[in-house]
């Protein structure tokens, strides 16, 4: 039995996570779990998995969560709350899927502890890749990607040397407005951003797939997890979401991991790792590979990105060049940008503009607890500004 803890288990992530456990009692016990504000659906999940500890994001909301978990299990909220969660509830593995830098010390916490961290956030990694990985390796703990892509790339590395590594492409579905013209696009509705052909995800990520900052932000991750320059990661747009990544190794072989766009693989291969978890996939290998039931082909398309159309895309792999506190600049500015246009103060087009803005508004730092503290606060306040001054 592997005990595992959630760090945003109401969300998405954290939802597929339960039903992956759910599907192997005999394998994972659920031991905590932290929300934010969905405090009935916490206290619910909390009930059915017979979880220890539990935490929620405010202290108000403490009598309520308590008011619907047995008696005897800890209650907590606020940061304090994430690390019972992540580092002090027997957990030997957390999953990280709470959204931005929430879970930053949690998550740094459980790892110096020896505690092992399946991250499905990517900010976290974006923003502070080095310190997560110093984290690790001083408690010599793992760091596993959840997102689809990196846990593809992680597959195809298994047992392979770095050194032999040429390059590693992400492949993207292109989102909802891979085919839509630049000038619709700068003023494309919060409804038309959040239509994603082929995953199911949060809010955040949703709309980081229109832009591909999604992508930039993956692009980043990959260098962080895998140690590549920006020039040996590549982006290819794959609309199918079948092929999640491949591997370029220097005698010329490639390596390509294959599924279904459902988030509960890569979930399943992190939480069981370095097992694989049992069950039964279609008799059918094109099914197998991602074709619908009884399909007589399946046809896989890449494309290269439009890195005009699609600017954020370009100012990640920027930031990445940049180095230091310059990727937490990108992602503290994305994150209000995109928080402004879901709630209608900003234009589609314009979350780009303010990132940009940022970037070049904020010198790089070296990176370390107090720069990156410093970057993400200015980078928030600048983005601010910029969406004021536009709305
Ligand atoms: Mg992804």
């Amino acid at each position: 039995m592997k005990r595992v803890a959630i760090l945003g288990s109401t969300g998405s992530i954290g939802q597929q996570t339960l039903d992956v456990a759910a599907r192997h009692p005999d394998r994972f016990e659920v031991v905590a779990l932290s929300a934010g504000s969905r405090v009935a659906g916490l206290a619910e999940q909390a009930r059915r998995f017979g979880v220890r500890t539990v935490s929620c994001a405010a202290e108000r909301d403490v009598p309520q969560l308590r008011a619907g978990v047995a008696s005897g299990v800890r209650v907590e909220s606020g940061a304090a709350g994430l690390l019972a969660v992540a580092a002090e509830s027997g957990a030997e593995i957390v999953v990280a899927a709470t959204d931005g830098m929430v879970s930053f010390e949690a998550v740094a916490a459980a790892l110096e502890r020896g505690i092992d961290v399946a991250l499905a956030n990517k900010e976290l990694l974006v923003a502070a890749g080095e310190l997560l990985l110093a984290a690790a390796a001083s408690g010599r703990a793992r760091l596993l990607p959840i997102d689809s892509e990196h846990s593809a790339l992680f597959q195809c590395l298994v047992g392979e040397p770095r050194e032999r590594v040429a390059s590693l492409v992400l492949t993207a579905s292109g989102g909802p407005f891979w085919r839509t013209d630049a000038a619709v696009m700068r003023g494309a509705s919060v409804a038309d951003a959040l239509a994603h052909p082929t995953w199911r995800m949060g809010t955040k990520n949703t709309v980081d797939s229109a832009t591909m900052m999604n992508k930039g932000l993956e692009v980043i991750e990959a260098a962080r997890l895998f140690g590549l320059p920006a020039e040996r990661i590549d982006v290819l747009v794959h609309p199918t979401s079948i092929v999640h990544g491949f591997a370029v190794f220097t005698d010329g072989s490639v390596k390509a991991q294959l599924a279904s766009p459902d988030m509960r693989v890569p979930i399943g291969y992190a939480l069981a790792y370095p097992d694989r978890l049992p069950g039964e996939p279609p008799a059918d290998p094109l099914a197998a590979i991602g074709a619908q039931a009884g399909a007589q082909a399946l046809t896989l398309a890449f494309e290269r990105p439009d890195f005009e159309r699609f600017v954020c895309l370009r100012l990640a792999y920027d930031a990445l060049r940049t180095g230091g506190t310059a990727t937490a600049v990108l992602s503290a500015a994305n994150e209000v940008a995109v928080t402004a246009f879901v709630e209608e103060r900003l234009r589609f087009g314009e979350i780009a503009e303010v990132v940009e803005a940022a970037l070049d508004g904020i010198p790089a730092e070296p990176l370390s607890w107090e720069s990156l503290a410093e970057a993400d606060a200015r980078a928030r306040t600048l983005a601010r500004d910029r969406v004021a001054a536009k709305a």
